[in-house]
């Protein structure tokens, strides 16, 4: 058996017919940017999100960005986030100026461990980064309870989390802003890059909105210094069809999610654990091995192909560095040397799944 880690093209089958009339209608009419399509993803995407308003950017990245602009950071200005993520979230606080904070992060979840944020709050404080890594979602009833004390806006990242709920919110909708990447293999996944800002607030919608676009309220009248940050109308063609599938291509991710977990039951290797609260939207499956690097070897000697979410924590990677001073974050630290992501994505068969559990079976954990 050979087993991709993400499969998008049998994905890219059943949707084939749907996106190419769509894209080939763009064509057709040649409006590219900000149309019928952006304007319509927006609306629908934020409907799914529950709340009032959603702005189409051009990546995850641009999304942080500018909500961290938009709730006001600046130079000088302090943003808790955690170090075990992707890259993505720490650049915008980066670009902004403002140095991040690092909390520490639970062992039995890999997420934000929020009884540790309020200890780091200073008078420098200007925003709470939580990220909902893997897809599911930071514990975020008692996080907003100590940012609404402390009055910090919370900007999610949301970027592996479309569609998670916690205690009946969907993920996005409970901060400040909520930010999603649409990079390809997110389980919602563009043709391209794309991104979005979600909110209740509309004076953030207004102000990412003018941000995206150069700055401009209207037409060639600059108000700020903006960005060209815009999402264009291919991906958000491509992202309308792909909503409308999304709900049943988690619950697929949520299955196979539960078959893993099934099966590895009482084996040497430990699933990160899914809370009670949230409903996890499996955009990776990460287990925990004292042996990871020789039980990936294993796997991949026997076609199974997986990844490490990730490999070095952001402040231990080269560019930090010389930032990051002292910073010592030992659970971020051993996390990311045991974590392993198997292959998860819809369209992932039960016997790819017993293959898997049967090559991690027979590895010799001890
Ligand atoms: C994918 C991702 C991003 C960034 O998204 P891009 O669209 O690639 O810019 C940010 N944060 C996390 C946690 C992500 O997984």
């Amino acid at each position: 058996m050979n087993i991709p880690l993400v499969d998008l093209k049998a994905q890219y089958q059943s949707i084939k017919d749907d996106v190419l009339d769509s894209i080939s209608r763009i064509f057709d009419g040649m409006h590219l940017l900000l149309g019928e399509h952006t304007q319509a993803f927006e609306r629908e995407f934020a409907a799914f999100c529950g709340t009032r308003f959603g702005v189409g950017v051009g990546s995850g990245t641009d999304a942080l960005h500018l909500a961290l602009r938009a709730v006001g950071v600046q130079p000088g200005d302090e943003v808790m986030t955690v170090s075990h993520t992707f890259i993505a979230t720490v650049e915008p606080i980066l670009y902004c100026g403002a140095t991040p904070i690092f909390v520490e992060i639970d062992p039995a979840t890999a997420l934000m461990d929020v009884a540790q944020v309020e200890a780091r709050i200073t008078n420098k404080t200007r925003a709470i980064v939580p990220v909902h890594l893997y897809g599911q979602m930071v514990e975020m009833a008692p996080l907003m309870e100590i940012a609404d004390r402390h009055g910090l806006p919370v900007v999610e990242d949301a970027s592996q989390a479309h569609g998670a709920v916690y205690r009946g919110q969907r993920a996005g909708s409970i901060g400040r802003g909520g930010c999603f990447s649409f990079y390809f293999s997110k389980n919602l996944g563009a043709y391209g890059e794309a991104g979005m800002v979600v909110t209740n607030d509309e004076a953030i919608a207004t102000r990412v909105r003018m941000l995206r676009n150069h700055g401009q309220e209207v037409r060639y009248t600059h108000t700020v210094l903006g960005y060209n940050a815009r999402i264009d109308e291919i991906q958000s063609a491509v992202l309308r069809i792909k909503l409308a599938r999304l709900e049943a291509w988690n619950a697929l991710r949520r299955q196979h999610a539960t078959e893993y977990t099934r099966r590895l039951a009482g084996s040497a290797v430990i699933p990160i654990t899914e809370s009670a609260e949230a409903a996890h939207v499996y955009h990776l499956y990460v287990i925990r091995s004292a042996r990871r690097d020789a039980l990936r070897t294993w796997l991949d000697a026997r076609g199974v192909a997986t990844g490490i979410h990730y490999p070095i924590p952001v402040h231990r990677q080269p560019m930090y560095r010389e930032r990051a001073g002292d910073v010592s974050l030992p659970v971020t630290e051993w996390m990311a040397g045991e974590i392993l992501s198997l292959p998860m994505f819809p369209e992932l068969q039960p016997e790819q799944i017993a293959y898997i559990c049967e090559c991690l079976a027979a590895f010799p954990h001890a």
